[in-house]
């Protein structure tokens, strides 16, 4: 949060400090001093809506709820039946659930969780910002929080006031379908900005009908699947998972995030959910976690049923509630319920352990106003679907586009040229979007927003209709969008091949791939059109990156849009057209091939490539395009760096200055960022490591200081005996192409 104008700053601390009342913990206590076993395993308890509904999407089954709420006296019901509905669709579900719990002795209500991953997932209409993936190439705070503030205004709107975000995992394992949720390889970055949402979410205090509870999620390193497959083994060393897996996870905690979810995967052999020391040791008493732990999808039973760590399906309960879990998200039976009460009875789980997940869970509903008033509040409904979140999800799609290559300044282009617009991704609006998008996969359109523009409409839109050709149709897998042959013969007559490529949406475990190689197929269409000898732009609208290393030297530019949410299009159109100067910096290195995987945060003997002997290079880290990559259509030069001291001694501070002058014709925003790297240390120190960035805004010929304050912490680094520490040594500070050193003395 360093670098976030103070306002902003003060605005969050004040509402993190209202979280709970006295008056919220008496009533908590009151409650639970009157409820018996079964209310209490009911409050644990958490179903999907399916187990409450009729066939047709949104439509309650009474019978059913009164089965779930009254008789199993279920605590927590979350998701979709199949796709997103109304807003008042979702008021009226919320309204039917608070008034089953209302008829149960002790009225307690139910609390509902969705996914609001880039904006309100499940709700028709709601606004979709970038993924992480896209907001962490913002390097843009302020929109981080505006965009997470939206998403919990529409959630609320929606009766709902939990929301399963934001995911922490770190970026750094581009196979594993769940990238494009991350905010990508950087450990700086992650923090951050799922600080920042954490506080965005629940920062006005969450009884607050603009806020939300928020979920950090998963705990721990479920993105570092060894193969890339989603739900895999995680093979992780201590030292590892401390330093670029924790950290992000004890900053969201020390920002006062009401939840956390579990990793559904195993670590060196340990299910998370039945690890008791990442889950009690480390969580509860190394962070000071005091929220809910909830599982993920099915998490319980699947120590019985995939990770073959319990014998039985109740000695998988009693497992995961002793490791220290509060909320199963059974979802879809009422087994846990039925499981955890006979181990309770059977002396296998104690009643404290349950009084404690059962205070947890009581103690969230009173954080966000459900004892206060259970139903959908009129002054959140009046917050869904205001006209200016159209306009912060288009800054957002356009902050996030990152230009990767400009041959010869070809881009932007000029009004009057002719343009084939074309390849799978030109009339296609899921690929825009992906993941969580109106549906979980995000691939039926038909429940996107009336008006959502495809690249193909947003280029007609800028450069004319009578301009802009194509030969795509809808649908990002139709044939017709791959016939290389229509493609030549329409290019014949242009001047300027857009070509789109890239990824359709996928989520979770449907998204795997056994390869990052883009599909041949697409590939030849980038081979077609620049056998036409026309100049090919290539537009990547993609969730993790897919190698394009034979087909970028054929284009004059690359723009990698991401999924940029509900205004991509419209972004890309801005960017190609020169309407919008693009800002957006790689948030991961863009890799090259398979062999060359490393990140830009890589140890020493990473970067040096030995030829033989003594003959070396240091070129090991070759991504196709670095980490923080990002071209605009101006420059920007920078002067030497300025240090308040050569010398940080102890706690003190170290300022950074140095002044930016954009030196082009064009105004642009511009992402300033700081990197450091210790010269030696007790663990090889990385070659890299981004420690602070700030985005600015400069009119053309426009210079401005940029200064920056750096302390201990911000240099420390976890040690062989586990302990995140800073040690005394010499340091270089590299910002662009400008370098200085300091050193570190503990005093
Ligand atoms: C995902 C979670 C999500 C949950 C509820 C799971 O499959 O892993 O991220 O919150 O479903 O939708």
């Amino acid at each position: 949060m360093k670098n976030t104008p103070l306002l902003f700053v003060a605005f969050f601390v004040v509402g993190a400090a209202t979280a709970q009342t006295p008056a919220d913990r008496q009533k908590v206590e009151g409650l639970l001093r009157q409820m018996t076993l079964d209310e209490k395993i009911g409050q644990m308890t958490q179903v999907t809506l399916g187990v409450v509904s009729t066939p047709q999407d949104g439509v309650l089954d009474p019978a059913a709820l009164t089965k779930a709420v009254g008789e199993y006296k279920v605590g927590s019901i979350l998701n979709v039946t199949n796709h997103a509905l109304s807003a008042e669709q979702w008021r009226t579900v919320q309204t039917q659930i608070q008034d089953e719990a209302k008829k149960t002795r002790l009225k307690i209500p139910v609390i509902y969780g969705l996914d609001g991953i880039h904006g309100q997932t499940y709700t028709l209409d709601a606004t979709l910002f970038p993924q992480n993936i896209g907001m962490a190439a913002t390097r843009d705070p302020e929109l981080v929080a505006a965009a997470a503030k939206v998403t919990a205004k529409e959630l609320r709107a929606s009766g709902v006031r939990w929301n399963f975000a934001p995911v922490l995992d770190c970026g750094r394992q581009p196979l594993w379908s769940r990238f494009p949720e991350t905010y990508g390889e950087d450990v700086y970055i992650g923090k951050t900005f799922g600080v920042t949402a954490i506080k965005a979410y629940e920062g006005d205090g969450a009884k607050n009908p603009t806020a939300v509870a928020s979920c950090m999620k998963h705990y721990l390193a479920y993105s570092a699947s060894r193969t890339g497959k989603d739900r895999t083994p995680i093979y992780l060393p201590e030292i590892e998972m401390r330093e670029y897996y924790l950290p992000q996870f004890r900053a969201a905690v020390k920002a006062g995030a009401s939840t956390l979810m579990v990793n559904s995967s195993e670590i060196n052999g340990t299910p998370v959910h039945a690890s008791k020391y990442l889950l009690t040791d480390v969580l509860r008493k190394e962070l000071g976690f005091q929220g809910v732990i909830v599982t993920d999808w099915e998490d319980i039973i699947r120590l019985h049923t995939r990770h073959n760590v319990a014998s039985t399906p109740r000695a998988a309960v009693v497992m995961a509630i002793n490791a220290g879990i509060d909320m199963s998200m059974v979802p879809s039976d009422f087994s846990f319920f039925i499981l955890l009460k006979e181990a309770v009875q059977k002396g296998e789980v104690s009643l404290s352990r349950i009084d404690d997940a059962v205070r947890r869970i009581l103690l969230l509903k009173a954080r966000v106003g459900l004892f206060d008033n259970p139903y959908p509040e009129p002054a959140a409904a009046a917050n869904f679907g205001r006209p200016e979140y159209q306009q912060l999800a288009l800054q957002a799609a356009h902050e996030a586009m990152t230009l990767l290559k400009n041959e010869e300044g070809f881009l932007p282009l000029h009004t009057g040229m002719h343009l084939l617009v074309t390849g799978p991704g030109a009339r296609s609006i899921s690929a825009l979007n992906g993941c969580w998008s109106y549906t979980w996969q995000g691939k039926e359109e038909q429940w996107y927003p009336a008006g959502s523009k495809t690249i193909y409409e947003a280029m007609r839109d800028k450069f004319g209709a009578d301009n802009v050709s194509t030969t795509a149709v809808a649908g990002f897998t139709s044939a017709a969008n791959y016939d290389t042959a229509a493609l030549k013969a329409a290019a014949a007559g242009v001047d300027v091949v857009v070509l789109c490529l890239g990824e359709n949406a996928y989520a979770e475990s449907p998204g795997t791939i056994g390869d990052l190689a883009l599909p041949d197929e697409q590939k030849a269409l980038a081979r077609a059109a620049a056998s036409t000898g026309k100049p090919v732009i290539l537009v990547l609208t993609e969730g993790r990156p897919r190698f394009i290393t034979d087909i970028a030297p054929l284009a004059k530019g690359i723009l990698l849009a991401y999924w940029s949410g509900r205004k991509t299009a419209e972004a890309i159109g801005d960017v190609l057209s020169g309407d919008y100067n693009p800002d957006g910096r790689l948030p991961y290195s863009y890799p090259r091939s398979s062999g060359e995987m490393v990140l830009y945060d890589r140890k020493p003997t990473e970067d040096i490539r030995e030829i033989f002997n003594s003959d070396m290079t240091m070129d090991g880290y070759k991504p196709l395009f670095p980490f923080g990559w990002g071209l605009s259509y101006t420059s920007f030069e920078y002067s030497e760096l300025q240090l308040g001291s050569p010398t940080l001694a102890g706690a003190g501070k170290l300022t950074v200055s140095l002044t930016v002058k954009n030196s082009g014709r064009r105004d642009g925003k511009h992402t300033v960022e700081l990197y450091t790297r210790e010269h030696y240390a007790s663990i090889t120190p990385g070659m890299r490591r981004l420690r602070a960035f700030k985005k600015i805004f400069l009119k053309a010929g426009e210079s401005q200081t940029v200064r920056f304050t750096l302390d201990r912490d911000d240099l420390a680094f976890v040690n062989a005996a586990m302990r995140t520490v800073t040690e005394p040594g010499d340091f270089d500070i590299y910002i662009g192409d400008k370098k200085a050193s300091f050193s570190y003395k503990a005093q």
